[in-house]
């Protein structure tokens, strides 16, 4: 049974039941509409330097706009996505969107961040990826800089077509982040391979960070490898002042995480974060 999420009305599906089962033909019927009718936004999370305090990128973070069941998080429709090959025209999309709005951004003179978009594995493999990539910063005029491209370590490992890739969007200028570190499929063999520039260290290590000393110990580790081989970490999740404080300590470059925001709408991002403060008045 989809079961509302807080405030956010995100629609969540936590069990296999057959009233699951129906609800996710409907959202996989829904799903082949949901592009032409316009019904997926980005939402962008702050990146926050730990040294300035200054944000320096946002994550474009999908979701659906379902005329009936509200916001829908991609954790609920992805995975279908992925399943019946739309995900390759949803991944355009985003990508054309995120590099649109971030130029819109810089156009109005807001401060310069990268903006990060996840890239699925169908879609990384499949589709012409460099294309794609050089097609939409042409079309939307934004410097590839101030594109980062998230993989998966499974992406960036398990084929020898992503080397290809990986060396041609090096090429290119974008930034690649490996997301997740650390929960998948861990070779560090990739890690030579090729060049990375962030590493984000998932969320599931930074729970437990002041709790469990293998995680903590496991970040460290991660950090001081990342640092030796050239590569900044951001660290995923953080919810917390003490968390973070942790983090510091330890070097960690980046910081995302509910303690700074949630993920927020392309306008609330620019008010809270890009736009330039105005000069105060009166004083
Ligand atoms: P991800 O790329 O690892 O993104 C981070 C997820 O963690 C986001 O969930 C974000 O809202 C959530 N998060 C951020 N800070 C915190 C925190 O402090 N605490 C907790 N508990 N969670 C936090 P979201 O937006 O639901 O996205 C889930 C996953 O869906 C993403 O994980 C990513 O793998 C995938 N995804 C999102 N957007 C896209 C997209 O445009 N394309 C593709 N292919 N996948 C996407
Ligand atoms: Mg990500
Ligand atoms: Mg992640
Ligand atoms: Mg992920």
């Amino acid at each position: 049974q989809a079961k509302l999420d807080g405030k956010d009305r995100y629609v969540v599906y936590s069990s296999h039941s057959l009233e699951n089962m129906m609800e996710e033909f409907r959202l996989e019927a829904d799903l082949r509409e949901a592009l032409e009718k316009n019904e997926f936004v980005l939402h962008y999370q702050p990146q926050i330097n730990n040294t300035t305090g200054e944000v320096v990128g946002v994550e474009a973070l999908i979701r659906w706009q379902h005329p009936e069941f509200g916001l829908i998080s991609p954790g609920s429709f992805i995975h279908l996505a992925e399943k019946n090959g739309l995900i390759t025209r949803i991944g355009e999309w985003v990508i054309e969107e995120a590099c649109r709005q971030n130029k819109k951004w810089q156009e109005a003179g807001g401060r310069p961040v990268k903006v990060s978009v996840n890239m699925s594995t169908q879609q990384f493999l499949t589709k012409n990826t460099i294309t794609l990539v050089q097609d939409v910063l042409e079309r939307t005029g934004l410097a590839p800089e101030y594109l980062v491209l998230e993989v998966t370590e499974y992406m960036a490992m398990e084929y020898d077509s992503s080397f290809l890739v990986l060396e041609k969007l090096r090429e290119i200028g974008v930034g690649i982040s490996i997301d997740d570190f650390g929960t998948g499929y861990s070779s560090l063999n990739y890690l030579k391979q090729f060049r990375i520039d962030y590493i984000k260290i998932d969320k599931s290590f930074v729970n437990e960070i002041l709790h469990d000393e293998n995680d903590a110990i496991i970040v460290n580790a991660i950090i001081s490898l990342a640092h030796n081989l050239g590569m900044q970490v951001i660290a995923e999740g953080v919810e917390t002042s003490e968390q973070l404080d942790f983090l510091i300590r330890q070097n960690c470059d980046v910081t995302q995480g509910f303690y700074f925001s949630k993920p927020l709408t392309a306008d609330d991002i620019e008010k809270s974060y890009i736009r330039p403060q105005a000069p105060q008045e009166g004083n």
